[in-house]
């Protein structure tokens, strides 16, 4: 099949994109002869079609009243396309129409693209396409011009038209008395004559000179001046006539008539929004409430606070579930299996260091479930609207606070798509200003440190904890982003302008999926990535094993006390092997012995630790991290935090797991933190800042220097953070020090 289709409709329809879309990198641009007016021609290739296609530049009618319009006229009626494809925004119907009604009144082969579907869907328009097709007596194919929604089927209906090979007849419709007599009298001329009837339908042409359309008008007057005279004559008459009667012009009369004609059709259960004008009305009200000047900020607070107070208090039981089955599940390991390097790598590599992160996902399950709820519902963006007013003041702009929200301004989100997000931002400036700063926010990788911390060091505050690292990250955010804005990406603001979506109920279902697909995101992550990091790392923390000559030394310590003991007492603590679960009391003398040996056992552990590689880099950081209160075990988990932030959780679980010797010790990563030494809530608070700030992880700086054009941007993103991060995690500690 070798046939021609035009490509119609309204500027910023979608033709452009739908062109694209069809003919990929077949098309050649050009000019139309004569004319500055852009000419686009590609070629669709599917299966046994392939159909030359024609972008034409945008127009609202097809009267001579532009350079556009003559254009796509001519060409129309020139070069006589096989089929005309009416590109249609849905979401704006009945204005649309009004191009598709002259292709019709011209008699023109024409099917309609319904694009931008998603748009009028999302306003709550729903169209009947079947409707509006049999109506209109013209195929309609519903599309989405961006994605390609529909494409196929719209050029399965445009090459049916073509193979059909049948003019339709021209649209007649009624303008009213005066107009339709004139039309009448006028189109008998025409045929008579002969004028421009290759062409156009007669009553096109007596149309066109009611409209006033120059171009018609001089062909008319050179090739058939005698005609002319006498159709402006009528034009006249029925000019005057109207503007008498009427108070107004014919071409006013012939687009209200047009109007009129889209009106009956569309009234006819074409559309149906009245339940959504009704949501729309009840969103607007509410609205008056939730964005209100003074009392939208305090809900804001109160929702995210009660957000935090409800994942707390009932994850508490469900976590606590899934850390005595990892505890369960580590006991079974520590008894059955053989001592050796396969035993640690599974008990403190896997189970202690990857179990860390997963015991976290019913908190993380219900902190999702609540920001899919505030999402589903329209809540976010109207949080987006009121920070708005506030990310002016620190020279980012309105659409930058989705690129928080999404990064995990609330909680629980990620850089990657936040930095993503920012492409909405047109100001290169604010854009950038925005990727540099969005890693700042409570990503859900970050979620697992924070939430460890805090069970460890400030259980009785949880959600108020939550909720102040929160207000930390968004501040120093701010800050952050002003200090940019002041110095290395200086520029003025631009305006904002924000649709706010009508509130929704959520549906269970969708509830049910978006935190669903989230919560198993992180469980993928945890069972991969992490994985394959914590192995890394238990590797790094293993080898080089002790040399010989200092395990021996421990050894001798090890004999010297059972030698020194009397025998009864060392076969006491010897003989339950392996059953010390099920052993009652032992005596006084034997539970001191093993106290001693188990001494001894730790320090052996502990030395090993940090002999090996990962233990001897930790400790040289401990130079500078020292004034932080960081210890050589946080700096292997904060370097390990780099490849992506959960392993803080994975790695501090294996440091302290390889260094615990009893197995009857075990316990939650939380609970060994609270009970250790050398941490308390200062050291935890400056490691909570330390996370909040520090360099973004390998993924998202990669992300960052991509959407910034530019390494040194992503470079600069993991200095700058990092420097922040320790300047303000040194303050803290030292301060706290100080005042505690
Ligand atoms: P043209 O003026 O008719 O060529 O329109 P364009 O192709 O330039 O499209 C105008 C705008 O609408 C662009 O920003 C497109 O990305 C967008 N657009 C086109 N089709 C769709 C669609 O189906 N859905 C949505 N949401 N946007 C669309
Ligand atoms: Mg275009």
């Amino acid at each position: 099949m070798n046939a021609t289709i035009a490509l119609a409709g309204n500027p910023n329809s979608g033709k452009t994109t739908l062109f694209n879309e069809l003919t990929g990198a077949r098309q050649h641009v050009g000019n139309y002869p004569g004319v500055t007016v852009e000419k686009k021609e590609g070629t669709y290739k599917q299966d046994d079609i392939s159909l030359k296609i024609v972008d034409l530049p945008g127009t609202y009618s097809l009267t001579a009243y532009s350079l556009e319009e003559v254009v796509a006229r001519d060409f129309l009626v020139q070069e006589k396309p096989e089929t005309v494809i009416d590109i249609v925004d849905a979401s704006n119907l009945e204005r649309n129409l009004y191009l598709m009604l002259q292709f019709m009144e011209l008699g023109i082969p024409v099917c309609m693209a319904l694009n931008m579907i998603d748009v009028s869907e999302k306003r709550g328009i729903e169209i009947d396409t079947k409707k509006l097709s049999e109506l209109l007596g013209i195929p309609v194919v519903p599309t989405i011009a961006r994605t390609g929604k529909g494409k196929q089927e719209l050029m399965k209906a445009a090459a049916d038209l073509v193979g059909s090979n049948t003019k339709p007849l021209p649209l007649e419709i009624s303008y009213g008395d005066d107009i339709d007599n004139a039309l009448a009298e006028m189109e008998v001329m025409i045929t008579d004559a002969m004028f421009l009837t290759q062409t156009y339908p007669a009553r096109w042409t007596a149309l066109k000179y009611l409209e006033n359309d120059e171009q018609i008008r001089s062909i008319g007057d050179a090739k058939n001046p005698g005609l002319s005279a006498k159709l402006k004559k009528i034009t006249d008459r029925v000019s005057s006539h109207i503007s008498n009667t009427l108070n107004t012009y014919p071409e006013a009369v012939i687009a209200d008539h047009r109007y009129g004609y889209i009106r009956s059709i569309i009234r006819q259960d074409v559309i149906t929004y009245q339940q959504d004008q009704d949501r729309l009305r009840i969103s607007d009200k509410i609205d008056r409430i939730v964005t209100n000047r003074f009392a939208g900020p305090l809900l804001m607070i109160a929702i995210i606070f009660g957000l935090y107070q409800f994942t707390f208090t009932y994850s508490e039981t469900p976590v606590g579930w899934l850390e005595s089955f990892f505890g369960w599940v580590g006991g079974i390991a520590e008894t059955n299996l053989p001592d050796g390097l396969v035993k640690s790598l599974i008990i403190s590599g896997i189970i202690d260091g990857v179990g860390g992160v997963l015991g976290f996902v019913p908190l993380i399950m219900f902190m999702f479930l609540g920001i899919s709820l505030l999402e589903d519902s329209g809540y976010l963006a109207r949080v987006a609207f009121m920070l708005d007013r506030v990310f002016r003041i620190f020279g980012l702009h309105g659409s930058s606070v989705m690129a928080f929200i999404v990064s995990g301004g609330i909680a629980g989100g990620c850089a990657v798509p936040g930095v993503m997000a920012t492409r909405t931002l047109k100001s290169p400036k604010e854009r950038l200003a925005t990727l540099l700063t969005v890693p700042f926010m409570n990503c859900g990788a970050k979620l697992p440190v924070f939430v460890l911390l805090i069970a460890a060091f400030f259980a009785e505050n949880k959600a108020m904890m939550m909720f102040i690292i929160t207000l930390i990250a968004w501040g120093g955010a701010l800050l952050a982003a002003k200090f940019l804005r002041m110095t290395v990406i200086k520029g003025a603001s631009t305006p904002f302008i924000m649709e706010l979506p009508p509130y929704h109920l959520p549906t269970f279902k969708g509830l049910a999926i978006h935190t669903w697909e989230r919560t198993w995101q992180y469980i993928k992550k945890a069972g991969t990535v992490i994985l394959g990091i914590s192995i890394i790392l238990w590797a790094m923390m293993t080898f080089p094993g002790l040399p010989e000559t200092q395990t021996q030394i421990f050894e001798q310590q090890r004999q010297t006390l059972l030698s020194a003991a009397p025998s009864a007492v060392v076969a006491e603590i010897e003989a339950p092997d392996g059953k010390k679960d099920d052993e009652t009391e032992i005596s006084e003398p034997a539970q001191q012995l093993n106290d001693k040996l188990l001494a001894v056992d730790r320090v052996e552990a502990e030395t090993a630790l940090k002999h090996s590689i990962a233990g001897r880099f930790g400790t040289a950081l401990e130079g500078l991290t020292q004034f932080a209160g960081f210890d050589w075990r946080t700096n292997i988990a904060l370097v390990g935090g780099f490849a992506a932030k959960e392993v803080v959780v994975s790695t501090l679980g294996t440091a302290y797991s390889l260094g615990e010797v009893d197995p009857e010790e075990i316990g939650s990563l939380s609970d060994v933190l609270a009970n250790d030494p050398g941490w308390n809530p200062l050291v935890a608070f400056s490691l909570i800042i330390f996370t909040i700030f520090y360099a973004p992880c390998f993924v998202a700086v990669v992300c960052i220097a991509r959407e910034a054009g530019s390494w040194k941007w992503g470079a600069f993103s993991m200095v700058f953070n990092t420097v922040i991060a320790f300047i303000l995690s040194i303050t803290v500690y030292q301060i706290g020090s100080i005042i505690l």
